[in-house]
């Protein structure tokens, strides 16, 4: 269960750009307050800004169509501006030749903007994303965990013993909350001690060690 922004690569500032124009085409309202974005479901995240900017004649469903629209007429900028982060290709190619690891994404982000960041940096081959989590799910992002790991064992038709690997102490305490195995990767704003104080079972400073990265996804 990958997490995207800050573990997989990282995309500029382009989503966040569609976000803001998206709000204010959406409520008609100038935009005042950035939220801290990390680790957070977009859920949680739409339910911050519209009170912080008194919105309430519009629902998230309605701005995430906007915000879906902004990012697929930016999302060429995407490989411009933003990076994969070193190692990622290298593990995601390695644990898609093993035929007992289903990999795919848990993610904060809705499922339309989350495949385009993933297609960008021609990623879309790695995952079934069809079983991920997403920021649609629940505004809690343990959900989103629960959420994949049902869909997978509904595809599958065999128990999961789930990973998750991210970058904030949200993507650690969700995969907590789910019994999973926490892995941490501080390629993001959290450190690698901070990243092991919220309970990560193993800790990395990026994916560049692909062997030891695949040892301790698969352990
Ligand atoms: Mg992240």
């Amino acid at each position: 269960m990958w997490d995207i922004d800050h573990t997989l690569l990282r995309g500029g500032d382009v989503a966040a750009r569609a976000w803001m124009a998206a709000f204010t085409e959406v409520t008609g309202l100038a935009w005042q307050a950035t939220p801290a974005f990390a680790g957070r479901t977009d859920l949680d995240i739409c339910a911050e800004v519209f009170a912080v900017h008194g919105v309430t004649g519009c629902t998230p469903e309605r701005f995430f169509d906007r915000y879906v629209e902004q990012v697929h007429a930016s999302r060429h900028l995407f490989a411009e501006r933003g990076t994969l982060l070193p190692g990622v290709r290298a593990v995601l190619d390695a644990l898609g030749t093993r035929d007992d690891v289903v990999q795919t994404l848990v993610t904060g982000n809705v499922p339309q903007v989350a495949a385009a960041k993933i297609a960008a940096f021609g990623l879309t081959g790695a995952f079934d994303a069809e079983v991920g989590g997403y920021g649609t799910d629940d505004s809690v992002r343990a959900t989103l965990v629960r959420r994949c790991r049902e869909r997978a064992e509904a595809k599958y038709g065999e128990s999961f013993r789930p990973v998750v690997i991210g970058d904030t102490a949200h993507d650690v305490s969700a995969a907590l909350a789910n019994d999973a195995l926490a892995v941490g990767v501080a390629t993001g704003g959290t450190t690698m001690a901070e990243l092991a104080h919220a309970g990560a079972h193993a800790v990395l400073a990026d994916l560049s060690d692909v062997a030891a990265t695949i040892d301790i996804i698969t352990a």
